[in-house]
């Protein structure tokens, strides 16, 4: 076998490690290229490889580095198989439209605004093609054998993360590669735990948190102590929230609150995000794939109002009746999303507290607003910020070095190559390191478009 790293290195997103076997050649993983220009314009490059040579696709999870760009894939000629687990082939009906939609909408305004070298600006991908991609998709089971091409088999294990995500283990007759995906939180309470692998010749490992470690309070805590101040003084608390896994877990533990007695019953909270709800949905239709029975399970959905349409949402921004509350809403960063609405209504009034529940880039409106700007610029004006700006720093969906350290502690004896890829340079080469140190293997970071032989 023959692997060459087309993403994830030097960088969290572009997952995509393209595997030849004899003439067959496979990628794992699909993603887009996010952040920073010269990372996107990647995305617009051809692949190393025509994609109507490549014969099918293996996918660990639905979060768009992973999977966002396999709508572009198919639009350039892939007519393969696409493999994954049930839930993930859920969450891309509703991810990769949205990422369609998304794209459309740039290219229309890079063309409105002219700040475009290409006349006229186009998507990489529309709505519609994303919606023509999912055709190849193939859901399989979890923990069973399945064939890839003539000699190749694969197995998805439950990686934690999010809901459907999966660390992949592909066999080439006697050769054996482990493909980590995201890695998911060790002690995460809807989340189960990483499966523990036990061996693997070959073994590619994220590296995300590679130098870090999580807050190791508790985010119930944190959550209790936030809302019942700001209902204290009659604000409602505003939570800009990711849309896949982030919502979920936040109306986890606003559920425990109430009923363990913590928050009043009476305290109205509403999840205003159609993704989100699609999102929290699948839970109960996923049940084998999380901690909640199905009964706790439809409690926690339950927590909140759903608000679906535009117009409900709307109405939410009449303060007087929807102070205090809690308002859970998209998106996460604060980068575009119904909550823009809230925060121009919210903003203003030093009763409420806006809580950011998550990683928040450079430059975006959350991470403004996380180091205490006093302005904040919405759809071309400016609204002074005087709600109280907090943020809960414990909430991630990756395993820290710690965890994932402890995870790859599972192995009866070292992989004979580790790759640590999926991680900014320091992470990765943190976590390189700790790799050596704690557990005496061989480690190393490969480079963008690095090829080995396995
Ligand atoms: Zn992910």
């Amino acid at each position: 076998m023959k692997l060459s790293f087309l993403g994830a290195t030097g960088t969290v997103t572009g997952s995509k490690y393209l595997l030849e076997d004899g003439k067959e050649k496979f990628l794992v993983d699909c993603g887009l290229f996010q952040g920073l220009k010269d990372l996107r314009l990647r995305n617009w490059s051809p692949l190393p490889v025509d994609p109507g040579r490549i014969s099918g696709v293996v996918l660990t999870h639905a979060h768009l580095d992973h999977s966002g760009y396999i709508p572009r894939l198919v639009k350039e000629g892939f007519r393969g198989h696409i493999y994954c687990s049930e839930a993930t082939f859920d969450l891309c009906k509703i991810i990769l439209p949205d990422s369609g939609h998304i794209q459309e909408e740039d290219a229309e305004r890079a063309n409105r605004y002219g700040y475009t070298k290409h006349k006229p600006a186009l998507p990489l991908y529309t709505a519609e093609e994303a919606r023509a991609s999912l055709e190849y998709f193939h859901p399989v089971d979890f923990g069973k054998r399945h064939a890839l091409g003539e000699f190749l088999e694969f197995t998805l294990h439950r990686a934690g993360h999010i809901l459907g995500a999966s660390l992949i283990r592909m066999t080439d007759g006697g050769t054996s590669v482990l493909f980590s995906g995201d890695v998911g939180r060790l002690h995460d309470p809807v989340m189960k735990s990483p499966v523990a692998i036990e061996q693997a010749d070959y073994l590619l490992v994220e590296s995300t948190y590679g130098d870090r470690l999580h807050d190791k309070s508790d985010p119930m805590e944190d959550i209790e102590a936030i809302v019942t101040r700001t209902i204290g003084r009659g604000g409602t608390v505003l939570i800009p929230a990711f849309a896949v896994g982030r919502a979920q877990a936040l109306l986890y533990y606003l559920y425990k609150l109430k009923a363990e007695g913590r928050l009043s019953e009476q305290l109205p909270v509403y999840l205003d995000s159609p993704m989100a709800i699609n999102v929290t949905e699948l839970l109960h239709k996923h049940l084998n794939d999380h901690r909640l029975p199905r009964e706790l399970c439809a409690d926690v959905c339950g927590v909140a109002e759903y608000v679906r349409t535009a117009q409900a949402s709307k109405a939410l921004d009449q303060v007087e009746t929807h102070m205090p509350s809690v308002i859970v809403s998209a998106s996460g960063m604060a980068t575009g999303g119904r909550v823009l609405h809230h925060l121009k209504r919210y903003l203003g009034d030093a009763r409420n507290t806006v809580l950011m529940a998550g990683y928040q880039a450079a430059g975006t409106r959350g991470d403004r607003l996380v180091r205490g700007e006093k302005e904040i610029k919405i759809h071309g004006a400016m609204y002074p910020v005087r709600a109280k700006i907090d943020k809960l720093d414990n909430m991630s969906a990756h395993a820290d070095y710690s965890e994932i350290l402890e995870w790859l502690g599972h192995f009866k004896e070292p992989p004979r190559r580790t790759f640590v890829t999926h991680g900014e340079p320091d992470a990765a080469k943190a976590l390189r390191d700790r790799i050596e140190d704690t557990l005496g293997w061989n480690a190393e970071v490969p480079e963008y478009l690095e090829t080995v032989e396995l």
